[in-house]
């Protein structure tokens, strides 16, 4: 693994515009490996100038990108995924050497789900239709065009930086928009690699370009960049309200997911056993570092202490260590200030009704490791149940009957996802219907799918990611009227005026 990343990252420049490698002019950024601090590469930070350059190359390509015919977009698509596809072990190496992420979870669900997600936009490329041309009025034919929006800056986390890379680049590209990226500064290496290959593939240069800056500097000057059409941003609800603020003073779109809190509600007929092992996978996925993760289990009276023993035994249970052993479950968070900021939001918990079960401990390992956590009797105003840890932390909470489980599903500004466990089909009905989140899971809670959309309401933000909804973060509708009558003497002109 580690000769893989060596051999391809510690190459890389620093940024990769107009279809080659640039050295940029920021400072030189160390890219840390979570797991043990060792150096994984040094990359040159871009800098707002570099950030110009970055844009007026994607408005250069802009015009032959958005122009070529569906299948010509279609088919470097299609060799992308396949080259990622040859370059597995390639992105599965660089990803977890820099966010120290399990290597079982970068092979089985990273690098596949955006091998599957790019794949996926290879084909819909093809299928980019509008609605039927029609006579809405008996003088004139209309249509619909869908035309690419233009040039899209995208900014993306550190927690799945290729998914994250692949969720808003293809669905843009496969529109006919050019892009620049700034992946986190702490994880950008996939993203590069990504670039890289998308230009083997045939992708012409300046179609995708990579800017690897600072947020406060790189990403500031992309959201409020003049010549940038749209802004999608994946990232913390804080950072995501600067970004709308900073393309509104432009007037542009943007596209925002963001936090999230997700509600696991277990009812009192639910599979006790599936509830357990769901909450346990479902909130320490990435080392709980997901935006859908579980983080408040909310469990019937009747299972309460049952499902709180049966976490805590499981969670005692799950490994922790080094990243690149495939039987470690559980790698590091990203950074040994988040892992602070995490043991400090658990620390207090106590004084706010919490009481930690199982976890809440540091353990003695180089490198940002957590315990999983788990947190019961929390208070419906804590700090630990109100506001996202973004870490392997689960609290619970009872609830008496079915009105309070779902008023206190609700009971966040977050909606970005939820589950609900219950084997009674009307149940499962109301849930859906009522818990206020961009997706809602019966019976288990993570499974995403590249034909289905991904993102939230209320401070989860809005749009889309994923699935042929995602266009329409990347295209505009143009109505195309023509007149149909072939005469100068158009029946609405004697609004206007009369013939003397
Ligand atoms: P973050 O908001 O700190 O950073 C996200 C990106 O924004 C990074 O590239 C960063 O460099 C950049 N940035 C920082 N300040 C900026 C500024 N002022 N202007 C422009 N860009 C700036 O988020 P993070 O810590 O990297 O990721 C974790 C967060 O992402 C969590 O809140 C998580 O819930 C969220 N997330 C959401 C989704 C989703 O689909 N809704 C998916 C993954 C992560």
């Amino acid at each position: 693994m580690t000769s893989t990343v060596s051999e391809t990252t510690l190459k890389v420049a620093g940024s990769w515009i107009d279809g080659s490698p640039v050295v940029t002019g920021g400072p030189t950024h160390r890219v840390v490996n979570p797991a043990d601090g060792t150096t994984v590469a040094q990359l040159a930070l871009a800098t707002p100038a570099d950030v110009d350059v970055a844009v007026a190359s994607a408005r250069a390509a802009l015009r032959g990108w958005s122009t070529a015919a569906p299948v010509e977009r279609s088919t470097v698509l299609a060799k992308l995924a396949e080259l990622v596809s040859a370059n597995a072990e390639v992105f599965i190496a660089e990803e977890v050497a820099q966010t120290g992420k399990p290597v079982r979870l970068a092979t089985e669900f990273d690098v596949p789900g955006s091998i599957d997600n790019i794949s996926f936009f290879a084909g819909a490329a093809r299928h980019l239709e509008g609605k039927a041309t029609a006579e809405y009025s008996a003088d004139h034919t209309s249509s619909i065009r869908r035309e690419a929006v233009g040039v899209v800056g995208t900014i993306t986390p550190w927690n799945y930086p290729l998914q994250m890379a692949v969720w808003k680049v293809l669905p843009a590209l496969a529109a006919g928009c050019t892009v620049v990226i700034k992946p986190a500064e702490l994880t950008p290496l996939t993203t590069l690699t990504l670039a890289r290959i998308a230009s083997e593939a045939g992708l012409p240069d300046g179609v995708l370009n990579v800017v690897t800056g600072a947020g406060a500097d790189a990403g500031t000057a992309l959201a409020g960049h003049p010549d940038v059409d749209v802004v999608t941003f994946t990232g913390s609800t804080a950072v995501g309200r600067k970004v709308m603020a900073a393309a509104a003073v432009h007037g542009h779109r943007t596209q925002l997911e963001l936090g999230g809190k997700a509600p696991f509600v277990v009812f009192g007929d639910a599979d006790l056993d599936a509830a357990i092992q769901g909450a346990v996978a479902g909130s320490l996925i990435n080392t709980g570092q997901d935006c859908t993760a579980a983080t408040r289990a909310i469990v019937a009276r009747e299972l309460y202490d049952d499902f709180v023993a049966g976490v805590a035994e499981v969670m005692g249970k799950i490994v922790v260590g080094d990243p690149t052993d495939p039987d470690t479950d559980l790698g590091p968070v990203i950074s040994l200030a988040h892992r602070d900021k995490i043991a400090g939001m658990v620390s207090r918990a106590p004084g706010q009704g919490g009481r930690v079960v199982t976890g809440g401990v540091i353990p003695d390992l180089p490198g940002s490791f957590y315990r999983p956590t788990l947190i019961a009797d929390v208070d419906e105003q804590s700090e630990i149940y109100r506001d996202e840890i973004f870490g392997p932390v689960l609290t619970v909470r009872s609830f008496a009957d079915d009105d309070d489980a779902l008023r206190q599903a609700n009971d966040t500004d977050y909606g970005l996802a939820a589950s609900a466990w219950t084997r009674d089909v009307y149940r499962a009905q109301r849930a859906s219907r009522e818990i206020q989140a961009g997706c809602v899971w019966i019976n288990d809670h993570i499974p995403i799918i590249s034909e289905m959309p991904h993102g939230g309401v209320g401070a989860s933000g809005f749009g889309k990611d994923m699935s042929d909804y995602s266009f329409e973060e990347y295209l505009t509708i143009k109505h195309v009227m023509s007149d149909i009558t072939g005469v100068a003497d158009k029946g609405w002109h004697r609004t206007i005026f009369t013939k003397r």
